[in-house]
């Protein structure tokens, strides 16, 4: 208990650093605690230590948890449930009832289905479009990878996106990303560099009032990516210690 809470407190410290340093506002900056296969017990602890923001991977275990903590703690807790996973089509009315954010929509077929679930449900789900900068085929996402001169991936990003601004249910938030896996700091700074500048290329593009949110950031670059820009950061390891296996 102590421990997580000082885990917390020194993760708001380093974004606080961060942000400082990169001139920015650390208000703006929302840390997602990515409490993915720990146990909802865990999770009470983490909102005695003060978090309110939790991301989930499987939208099964979000659909487990987010009601064992209502249960404990009330309908108006203040938690932000963030489905942070990618989802299979099947799994899309779970993440309809179960997540107030999602992050990870990687094709139009995601977008419809969340779509028809939320007009039925009556409720609504902002959304974080991923997008495929580094070109590894493990990660998922618009491939983006040649965006700036690659006008077939600029429309194909166009697209997906302008669709999902007029699908009822679901709003476009922003985009999300992740950082290549064992590669130097310079190059995953060019991957959150590249997505920030992709962001601002689609607003105007799309004539969007307001600016797009950055998801990206993990336990070993989200300073990298505050330094680029980044508005939610979701972090595990580093708040709950390592995940079993
Ligand atoms: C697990 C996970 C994270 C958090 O990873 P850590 O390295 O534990 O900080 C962030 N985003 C997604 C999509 C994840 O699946």
């Amino acid at each position: 208990m102590e421990e997580l809470a000082q885990r917390y407190e020194a993760v708001l410290e380093r974004i606080h650093t961060a942000a400082k340093r990169a001139g920015r506002n650390p208000a703006e900056i929302t840390l997602v605690a990515v409490s993915k296969t720990w146990p909802a017990e865990r999770l009470l602890e983490a909102y005695a230590a003060g978090m309110r923001h939790f991301g989930e991977n499987r939208v099964e275990e979000l659909a487990e948890k987010r009601p064992y903590l209502t249960q404990h703690l009330g309908p108006t807790s203040g938690i932000t449930w963030h489905a942070i996973g990618t989802l299979q089509s099947r799994k899309t009315d779970l993440a309809a009832d179960y997540a107030d954010v999602f992050h990870a929509i990687d094709r139009l077929k995601i977008a419809n289905r969340l779509s028809a679930r939320l007009i039925a449900n009556g409720r609504t789900l902002p959304v974080f479009l991923e997008v495929n900068l580094s070109g590894e085929a493990s990660k998922a996402g618009i491939n983006c990878q040649n965006w700036e001169s690659d006008a077939t991936q600029q429309a194909e990003l166009r697209t997906v996106a302008q669709q999902i601004t007029q699908l009822s249910g679901l709003y476009l938030i922003g985009l999300m990303t992740m950082a290549p896996w064992d590669v130097e700091p310079s190059l995953i700074q060019t991957v959150f560099r590249r997505t920030r500048q992709l962001a601002a290329w689609l607003q105007t593009e799309l004539e969007l009032a307001q600016p797009l949110h950055l998801s990206m950031g993990m336990t070993d670059d989200f300073e990298i990516a505050i330094a680029e820009g980044a508005t939610h950061v979701r972090v595990g390891r580093a708040i709950f210690g390592e995940r079993g296996s």
